[in-house]
């Protein structure tokens, strides 16, 4: 059940159990939902979207009184319907799930279980992709993905025989050349894990290396002011960063108290590549297109960081900030918007 925001062929069946063998980050077994300790659970916010056989099940429950109320306005069909994309979490006032608990628990699960839950719901950050063969990534929207990379490991890959209930499924494009696929994404890869040279010279390379058409400022406000409508917390953020757009966004200054930093967003954006199948981009495998959306991605990460270091918003500020920047790119159509606003 990808949320990512591309748009790739999917089947929509029955509940189907699939049990493959999948790539994941090396990090992936260590990966433990933080609950009730999470700032910025992955509800809040953006629209999740459940299919129509979901819908039916999480509606025709049986649940104590107190559930089905709740459940009756959490869940809300879709102006224009399809047996994939039937109906949407509705938030509150507040841009939160009806169903989450003042002590950051989901009611639904707490009365009946995990497996009561829309698939999106249970496996979130996880993320079953199928494009180029069976690999589950993890979102960096969620803040324990960000924090399980900040630590000094390589970004590395394992298999990892793995069980996910589906009811649509990716499917795998045939007609890639996976070769190239997997030659263009190998090589960006590694200029991003190198430790010998600095997150803005990795995307310099990268840039070169493969032709990436150039971004102009116009295109980062565009997303920054996005940004700030989808986050309201971070409208003081994105407007200083709109007001100093031209000014540099080297990591100096946040290096001086995290020196480690720019290797962990150098992981960070490995995990990007990664979770959103880059460079498959719409049907084909382009490296100077997805060398482009890195190299404004990372630009505008850049900037944005160090708006959170100027305004002092500490460690954890800075994840939070990460975690809504990585929902931004992860569910919506954020590769196709920044080539579309090229044209
Ligand atoms: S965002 Fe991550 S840590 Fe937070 S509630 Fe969701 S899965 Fe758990």
């Amino acid at each position: 059940m990808p949320i990512c925001g591309q748009e790739n062929k999917r089947r929509i069946e029955a509940l189907m159990k699939i049990n493959e063998v999948f790539t994941v980050p090396y990090y992936y077994d260590e990966f433990a939902c933080r609950c009730g300790d999470c700032r910025h659970t992955c509800c809040v916010g953006l629209d999740i979207n459940i299919s129509r056989d979901e819908y039916f099940r999480m509606m025709g429950m049986e649940t104590s009184p107190e559930l089905r109320d709740k459940l009756d306005l959490a869940l809300k069909i879709l102006p224009d319907p399809d047996p994939y994309r039937y109906a949407c979490i509705a938030h509150d006032y507040h841009g939160d799930c009806r169903l989450l608990m003042p002590d950051g628990y989901c009611m639904l699960q707490r009365e009946r279980g995990e497996d009561a839950l829309s698939l999106v719901c249970r496996y979130f950050p996880r993320s079953p992709r199928f494009i180029v063969g069976p690999r589950a990534a993890m979102s960096l929207g969620c803040e324990e993905t960000i924090y399980l990379l900040c630590d000094d490991r390589n970004y590395e890959y394992t298999s990892r025989e793995l069980t996910f209930d589906l009811d649509v499924r990716e499917d795998t494009d045939e007609n890639i050349d996976t070769d190239y696929f997997s030659r263009i994404q190998g090589e960006i890869f590694e200029c991003l894990g190198r430790r010998d040279i600095s997150l803005s010279e990795k995307i310099s390379i990268i840039s070169q290396r493969f032709n990436a058409p150039s971004f102009t400022p116009e295109i980062l406000e565009k997303f920054v002011e996005l940004m700030s409508d989808v986050y309201e917390d971070l409208t003081d953020i994105c407007l200083a960063t709109l007001d100093n757009m031209e000014k540099g966004h080297g990591l100096e200054d946040v290096l001086g108290v995290m020196p480690d930093f720019d290797f962990y967003l150098s992981k960070m954006m490995i995990n990007e590549v990664f979770y959103r199948q880059l460079p498959y981009l719409e049907g084909e495998v382009r490296a100077s297109e997805t060398a482009y959306i890195i190299s404004a991605e990372t630009t505008l990460l850049l900037q944005l960081i160090n708006k959170c270091y100027e305004s002092s918003m500490g460690e954890d500020g800075l994840i939070d900030m990460l975690a809504r920047f990585f929902r931004f790119t992860n569910q919506t159509r954020f590769d196709h918007n920044i080539i579309a606003m090229r044209k």
